[in-house]
Formats: C-alpha cells, sequence, structure tokens
C-alpha cells in the first residue's frame, strides 16, 4: 500500500509516502494539538493504524500493551480529528496535528501527556528530581472512564 523504501534520494526528496517501519512493525507519532500546539503524546502506528487514520481521519495507534489497533478516544469518547499528518526527512516518525476540542489525550485524565515539566539545574547525589505539574486538574476522572480496563502504565 505504501511505496517500498528503495533509494535515499527518493525517500528525502520524494513524493511518495514511504514509510519506515521497526522490527517490530511499528512507527513512532508525537500528536500535536491544534489549538494550544501543545505535545499532547508520543505513540506509535503499524500499517494499519496509519491506514486507517489516513482514511478516516481520526487518529488510530496500536497499543504496545495491548498488542493491538487502537482507536483514540472509542473509550473515553476523546477522538482526535486529524487536522494534518507529516512526516520527517527519513520516513521513520510521524507528526500529527489533531482538534481534540475541550478534551483530553492522557489516559491519566490530562490533557496533555506531558503534565510535568522536569527542572533544569544541578542534580545533587542521592537527591530524587522533583518535578512541576503544569495542569492544574484533571479533564476527567480515569478510574470512572476505565474502570473495566486495566491500566496499560507498566512499572
Ligand atoms: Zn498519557
Amino acid at each position: 500500500m505504501f511505496k517500498k523504501r528503495e533509494n535515499v534520494h527518493e525517500i528525502e526528496e520524494g513524493d511518495l509516502l514511504s514509510p519506515k517501519f521497526d522490527n517490530d512493525g511499528l512507527i513512532p507519532v508525537i500528536t500535536m494539538c491544534d489549538k494550544t500546539k501543545d505535545i499532547l503524546m508520543h505513540s506509535y502506528m503499524n500499517v494499519e493504524a496509519l491506514k486507517k487514520t489516513i482514511e478516516t481521519k481520526e487518529a488510530h495507534y496500536f497499543s504496545r500493551s495491548r498488542k493491538s489497533i487502537w482507536h483514540k478516544g472509542k473509550t473515553s469518547g476523546f477522538v482526535q480529528k486529524v487536522k494534518e499528518i507529516r512526516i520527517d526527512d527519513d520516513q521513520d516518525s510521524i507528526w500529527l496535528t489533531v482538534d481534540i476540542g475541550e478534551g483530553a489525550s492522557c489516559h491519566v485524565g490530562y490533557r496533555s501527556c506531558f503534565y510535568r515539566s522536569i527542572p533544569l539545574g544541578v542534580i545533587h547525589n542521592g537527591r530524587e528530581v522533583k518535578m512541576k505539574f503544569l495542569e492544574k486538574e484533571k479533564k476527567f476522572d480515569p478510574e470512572e472512564v476505565y474502570k473495566d480496563q486495566p491500566n496499560p502504565t507498566k512499572i
């Protein structure tokens, strides 16, 4: 369905989509909010997820914990409407711009998965790095929304 990767010139300078999927069949994706320009999440797509995203104009990812295609927002209702899909020079990473309205992207309940900031400066031996929360409150209650699903975060 996508052009075979044959030479660097075509991949970098050509106009045909020929994404590079890694050994697990995945390509990394960064998703940005069209309105705020915040990075909402980082995830992966396989061939099918990319195809579905292009065709349905709604973000589909591949869940590595569930090992399956994942129509983002199917459970929470926070579907991501795709505004633009870009791919980088060597076509091995994707930049998705989406509209989530007043919704959220993170299963923890925040708008962005990147809801904490790591302070800059010297890290003292034996001291833990204390992060700062950037979002005042959660957009939804994950305990309620995902009560029938296991938490995907692995320790
Ligand atoms: Zn998240």
